[in-house]
């Protein structure tokens, strides 16, 4: 019967359900593991002034290294990180981990670079927040000038005004803020009056776009219109010449893709602060 035929697909419904329910489960099981047993490591993508094509910072993007060697992109844990919330101890680990390795660079004379962090929207609005990501920068006695911070635009969907007492804090604490991936989330153009960004990150997706005409027009006016808020531009995802020309005339300020460089880990990144810096 028809009814019968409704009970079998719910039925096969259900368990497809209860085995990514396991599956996801299992992999928040693991990442908890994967943080005691320190797996998670930094790896650094290198910002590149447009105009002296000097390195002028990075960009701190976690892997997974697993016990075996093999090493896991952070598409794969990521949002399931966010969902469940482990995202806030992985976020303050990684950020942890930087402020230590700046701490090092700068007492062995390193002429190091401000490095952003990737912050999920998931802790910002915590209480405790500030506070912990204010000790860690003081415990690791890294100034918070070699300290950035990326959120994306679903972190202001929620509560403007809260977000901007937030980033007011953090600017007096020293911090510089960066909106990740703009030009991909919900927030409209008046965020941009009203949220206090220090670098608008330019998202992939336009850099990809740049050999249309419409395309070329939208990277210009966006370009323009954050010079013209005083907000920085950092191009995201650059990874030929003719995108990296077509930047540098319109005045983008920074340039992170892979045309410069590809993210890499700690060794090979601190190789650059030796050479890397005229
Ligand atoms: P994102 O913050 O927008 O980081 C930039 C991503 O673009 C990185 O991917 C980087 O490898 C990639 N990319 C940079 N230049 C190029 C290019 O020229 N071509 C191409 N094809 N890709 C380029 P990745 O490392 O896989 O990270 C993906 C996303 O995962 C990040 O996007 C960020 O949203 C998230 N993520 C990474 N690490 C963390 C973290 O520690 N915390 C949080 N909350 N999210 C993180
Ligand atoms: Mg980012
Ligand atoms: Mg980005
Ligand atoms: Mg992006």
């Amino acid at each position: 019967s028809i009814k019968g035929q409704d009970d079998v697909q719910y039925a096969f419904y259900d368990d497809d359900f209860r085995q990514r329910m396991l599956q996801e489960k299992l992999l928040e099981d693991q990442m908890k593991l994967a943080l005691q047993h320190e797996e998670f490591i930094v790896y650094y993508q290198p910002k590149y002034g447009v105009t002296t094509e000097n390195l002028v910072g990075a960009e701190a993007l976690v892997r997974w290294r697993k016990a075996d060697g093999s090493t896991v992109m952070p598409g794969k844990f990521i949002p399931l990180a966010e969902k469940n919330g482990f995202i806030s101890y992985l976020d303050k680990y990684i950020f942890a981990e930087v402020c230590k390795k700046q701490k090092e660079w700068l007492e062995a004379g390193k002429q190091v670079v401000p490095i952003s962090v990737n912050l999920s929207r998931r802790h910002l609005y915590n209480d405790s927040f500030i506070e912990e990501y204010a000790q860690m920068v003081e415990e690791a006695k890294v100034p918070a000038k070699y300290m950035q911070l990326e959120l994306t635009e679903s972190a202001i969907f929620e509560n403007q005004e809260a977000l901007c007492q937030i980033i007011d804090r953090l600017h007096s604490m020293g911090f510089s803020i960066l909106m990740d991936d703009f030009g991909t989330g919900y927030s409209s153009l008046m965020m941009l009056k009203s949220i206090p960004i220090d670098v608008l990150k330019l998202d992939k997706s336009f850099v990809d776009d740049f050999d249309d005409p419409k395309g070329q027009k939208i990277i210009t006016s966006v370009i323009e219109l954050a010079q013209a808020l005083h907000m920085e531009v950092t191009a995201e995802g650059v990874e030929t010449k003719e995108q990296y020309e077509f930047l540098r005339k319109l005045g983008c300020n920074t340039i992170q893709g892979f045309y410069f460089a590809k993210p890499m880990p700690e060794e090979e990144f601190e190789r650059l602060l030796i050479e890397g810096i005229g």
